[in-house]
């Protein structure tokens, strides 16, 4: 991870407290609860079925210590939790970020659970999430961190158990020293305990790129639907890392011209397209996006309101909401990221007539290339990128239309018809299992 100027000249800072955890200005699993009720009305499932459902199974909090360079120690806070293994071990990624909480960490496992029903995996849904901002740490604290975070959860996590995978500012560098370290414990190398690794450690072709690849999968389907021709259209890009600067890229390959990306620190636009190999250099040169030569500079927010056909989202949770979706000017909206938008703005933007490619859709392309990679670890027989993007192709291109399908039957939006999926499927694994004991 590139360490740049103002991050050396924060931890030259003199050390102030850890602060606490943030207090839930959006409560994400009371977000992830309303949108399953929601499609729960639809479904008409029985209030034992909803309790059951609305509920995760596993949640662990881990509060441990890892030693950094200056020989000092310092407590983080971690989470693993698992929302419902009953259609098989439960899969999700891990997130490392300062604003990490455990409501936030139950949204994310429990979107899992319906993101891997809809497009037919056999997974339940899990996430993770460590407290902490990366970009203040070396490569030598980051392993450390991983690697005791991963003794943390070691007794939640396997091969047939639950099996994390990369998401924000997590890596195959951080997958590998996880896997390492697991199968350090258990005393015999566990390539299937994670997804998302380096090739050379099993890792499947076509996986970094698999969730901006089966978002754009999805954004071709739609688009279909809509007679958008995207060789004319103009796309904006939220969050320029793994998902969003592939999805950025694939667009611009469709002959869409991308006219804008953000980061962290803010966006750039161009109204004319920008030069996404120039964008790319600009941010491994100075660490941002911003102040990129051939475009203006804007922020996040004005960012969302620009003028274009295809927005994708691909950041983080809680960005489009009552306040600004009346003013979006997308046709489409395809999330790449997990959360973005609130009930109350996917509302608006239906009445509006702004499609929404839901998340627990639109980037289960990452997922779904976990289950190959995890299939390939389990077979010790490794795919090869075209057979991998082929059978991406075919699943997100058959959940569209199931999902459509759906959406058009209920009357209700692609996020409820998505969830009414996912959440009908998942609820029948329950039903035909059974209560233990
Ligand atoms: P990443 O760390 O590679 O990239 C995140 C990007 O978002 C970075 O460019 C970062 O600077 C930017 N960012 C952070 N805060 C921002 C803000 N407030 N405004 C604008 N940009 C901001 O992470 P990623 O793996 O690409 O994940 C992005 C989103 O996609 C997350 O919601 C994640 O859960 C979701 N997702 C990722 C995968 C995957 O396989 N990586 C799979 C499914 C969903």
């Amino acid at each position: 991870m590139a360490v740049t100027e103002d991050v050396l000249a924060q931890r030259r800072a003199p050390a102030t407290p850890r602060p606490a955890a943030a207090p839930d200005a959006h409560d994400l699993f009371a977000t992830a609860v309303e949108q399953f009720q929601i499609a729960a009305d639809v479904l008409g499932l029985d209030d034992d079925m909803r309790r059951v459902l609305s509920h995760c199974q596993t949640e662990l909090t881990v509060n441990f210590p890892v030693e950094m360079d200056d020989g000092s120690v310092q407590m983080f806070t971690g989470h693993r939790v698992q929302h419902n293994s009953g259609p098989g071990p439960t899969k999700g990624g891990i997130r490392y970020h300062q604003s990490v909480t455990v409501s936030e960490v139950k949204a994310l496992a429990m979107w899992m659970t319906w993101k891997c029903a809809v497009v037919g995996l056999p997974f339940g849904g899990a996430k993770g999430g460590v407290r902490v901002n990366p970009k203040l740490l070396s490569q030598s604290e980051l392993q450390n961190l991983t690697r005791r975070y991963t003794a943390e959860i070691a007794m939640m996590i396997g091969p047939t158990k639950d099996i994390p995978a990369p998401d924000v500012n997590t890596n195959p560098q951080v997958m590998a020293w996880l896997m390492d370290t697991y199968s350090m414990q258990v005393g015999y190398s566990v390539p299937g305990v994670t997804t998302g690794k380096p090739l050379v450690l099993g890792g499947s072709e076509g996986r970094n790129e698999a969730t901006g690849r089966g978002c754009v999968f999805a954004v071709e389907e739609a688009a279909g639907v809509l007679g958008l021709d995207l060789g004319r259209t103009r796309t904006v890009v939220q969050g320029f890392g793994n998902a969003g600067s592939v999805a950025a890229r694939l667009m611009a390959e469709h002959g869409s011209a991308v006219v804008a990306v953000s980061d962290s620190r803010g966006g750039i636009y161009n109204p004319s397209g920008l030069d996404l190999a120039a964008v790319t250099a600009h941010k491994a040169r100075t660490g941002s996006v911003q102040g990129f030569g051939g475009a203006d500079d804007v922020s996040n927010e004005e960012l969302l309101l620009l003028d274009c056909d295809v927005l994708i989202p691909a950041a983080l949770e809680n960005q489009i909401d009552a306040e600004n979706a009346p003013r979006i000017k997308a046709r489409l909206i395809a999330e790449a990221a997990n959360g973005p938008t609130s009930p109350e703005a996917d509302d608006i933007l239906h009445d509006r007539g702004v499609l929404v490619l839901p998340d627990i859709f639109a980037n289960a392309g990452g997922v779904t290339v976990s289950y190959f990679e995890w299939v390939q670890a389990l077979q010790a027989f490794p795919w090869t990128e075209r057979e991998v993007n082929e059978r991406l192709r075919l699943i997100m291109t058959r959940a569209f239309a199931a999902v459509h399908e759906t959406g058009q039957k209920h009357g209700v939006h692609l996020r409820t018809a998505a969830l009414v999926r996912g959440i009908a499927r998942v609820a029948e694994f329950t039903r035909v299992r059974g209560i233990y004991p």
